[in-house]
């Protein structure tokens, strides 16, 4: 009843308190907790109330000399177990940091943010079951209940004894030779992660360099580093070995400047902006170092027409507004075909309108954007969609008084040009686009810098593999959208970044390769 879930409410956020008193707020280096060498340190913000060099070196170290890249692969995947184990144990506690820290609801982080970081280290987990706790997330039902615990099979830790090579036939006028490969480690990864998933895109990042043997260097955001030095702590617990993994936390321009350009990292591993993202690559390329990038988006959505509408506003609303809208790949460009346009505008805008929106620790479907940067940011773009034509159907200020929630917000009537159909908002406010033909919906599509996700609407296979073909985008969600496996690769095309994270091709960015002759005596047998 109304009383029992206030309580469970009350309850959580006592328990975000809790897990405050116990929370690290140094760097991370070497296995210990440390004063930056300024001996500063800055605030982090609660968003509901609005209120280098040594990390390389223990890198390196541990690389160059440490346990970790010479353990065998079976070792690395025990103790990644173990970590994994950990994350899962801790869950309960890692969600009430996580929604303190960026604002997300609480119950999001329990069903998505943290037990998929847990299975990024060892997984569970099928796409259908995903795709449940991602229509959890969608109903919005309050969710008391923690997932089942992610022991039953590993995923990256069960990569750590898989990454071998191959024997290669050699016929060669010089004599005979036994060629094999080697896939190594790269080293010393330097990684960059941002705030609207803090501890997911640790794990997208981490997992896989260290089953790899390599060792890291993580820079969390600046706005959301609470449950990366949390998880600094359960490394140490799971026994990886001191300086493997090092947390620090800091400024983009400082210690994220610092760690692209010192000459101990040997790969750059970034997620964040497209702007940012062109910096990290020239950082990069001065020192020829591997770089991956995983940028913005400007997914669009396509809803066929004949397709059951209610439905479509319900699956193109969850791909826009969840998270906050935070999210790289929202389906941030709703394109809705002519013959169904105007009933699903007005079914969009009052889904929309029936959000709720509210404290995080509350029964609410959003809280708080992340910080004021980004309230000013969205606000400032739903200024200039009314100023540029587009019609508004809800929303369109900011939420309450106190924190910074944006109501949410729907446009109808939006045109290509529109800076609202170019640009990455980042927040609660759907775009709605009216299409006639198939064509033109695929060339629209496409018609933007960015190529991270997309999606379809639709009942036609004939359109479906037309269209799934036809866009030019690193993930397509077939009537889904925000499906993540971690078997299954994700990036972007064109300005949306460079390689994949999860899965066996977010491997190749942390392995490097290395051919070897071996001379046989000349009357040996081939082996
Ligand atoms: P951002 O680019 O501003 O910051 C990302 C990280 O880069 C932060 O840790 C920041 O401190 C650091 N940084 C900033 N300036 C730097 C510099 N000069 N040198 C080194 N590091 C620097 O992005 P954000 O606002 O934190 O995150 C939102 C962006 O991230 C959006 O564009 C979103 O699409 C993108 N994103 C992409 C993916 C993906 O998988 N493709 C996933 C999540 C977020």
């Amino acid at each position: 009843g109304p009383s029992g879930l206030a309580s469970f409410w009350r309850a959580i956020s006592t328990q975000a308190a809790e897990a405050l008193k116990t929370q690290p707020s140094q760097l991370f280096i070497d296995g210990k907790f440390v004063d930056a060498a300024s001996g500063k340190k800055f605030d982090v913000l609660d968003p509901t109330n609005s209120l280098y060099s040594p990390a390389v070196k223990a890198a390196r170290r541990a690389f160059d000399k440490g346990e970790w890249p010479r353990m065998s692969g079976k070792q690395r995947g025990q103790i990644m177990y173990r970590l994994a184990e950990l994350i899962d144990r801790h869950a309960e506690e890692l969600a009430h940091i996580e929604s303190l820290d960026n604002g997300k609801p609480v119950f999001m982080s329990k069903v998505a943010d943290i037990p998929l970081s847990a299975e990024h280290f060892s997984r569970c987990l099928g796409a259908g079951l995903h795709a449940c706790l991602l229509v959890g997330v969608l109903a919005c039902s309050p969710c008391s209940s923690v997932p089942p615990s992610f022991s039953l099979c590993k995923y990256f830790a069960g990569w750590a004894d898989k990454l071998h090579g191959k024997t290669i036939p050699t016929d060669s006028a010089f004599g005979k030779f036994f060629a094999y490969t080697l896939h190594e480690p790269i080293g010393v990864v330097g990684q960059i992660i941002p705030w609207n998933f803090p501890l997911l895109m640790l794990a997208w990042k981490v997992a896989p360099a260290l089953a790899a043997g390599n060792c890291v260097v993580l820079k969390p955001a600046e706005q959301t580093p609470l449950n990366a030095l949390r998880f600094a702590q359960l490394c140490n617990e799971a026994g990886i070995p001191p300086g493997t993994v090092n947390i620090l936390p800091g400024f983009g321009p400082t210690a994220g400047g610092a760690i692209c350009d010192h000459p101990g990292v040997d790969k750059l591993a970034f997620t964040g902006s497209t702007e940012i993202g062109k910096l990290i690559m020239a950082a990069g390329a001065k020192r020829v170092v591997p770089v991956s990038l995983e940028l913005g988006g400007k997914s669009p959505l396509i809803v066929d027409k004949n397709v059951d509408v209610d439905k479509a506003v319900e699956d193109t609303h969850f791909a826009l507004f969840f998270n906050h809208g935070q999210c790289c790949a929202a389906g941030s460009r709703t394109f809705v075909h002519a013959d169904i346009y105007d009933e699903f505008v007005e079914k969009a805008a009052k889904r929309a309108a029936q959000r709720k929106v509210g404290d995080p620790f509350t029964d609410v479907e959003q809280g708080p954007q992340v910080d004021e940067d980004q309230l000013k940011k969205i606000l400032g773009y739903i200024d200039i969609a009314q100023r540029e034509g587009a019609r508004l159907l809800t929303g369109g200020k900011q939420h309450g008084q106190k924190g910074y929630f944006v109501e949410p917000t729907v446009f109808a009537d939006v045109t290509d040009e529109m800076t609202i159909a170019q640009e990455e908002i980042f927040g609660p406010v759907q775009s709605i686009l009216k299409y006639h033909t198939t064509e033109e919906v695929i060339e629209r599509a496409n018609n933007n810098v960015y190529g991270l996700a997309s999606g379809i609407i639709s009942n036609d296979v004939n359109f479906i593999n037309t269209v799934s073909r036809s866009l030019k985008a690193g993930t397509v969600w077939v009537n889904c959208y925000n499906v993540y496996d971690h078997a299954v690769p994700f990036g972007g095309y064109k300005m949306s970044g460079i390689g994949r994270d999860k899965g066996e091709y977010a491997l190749e960015h942390y392995t490097q390769t290395k051919a070897v002759y071996q001379a046989l005596e000349p009357n040996q047998p081939w082996l």
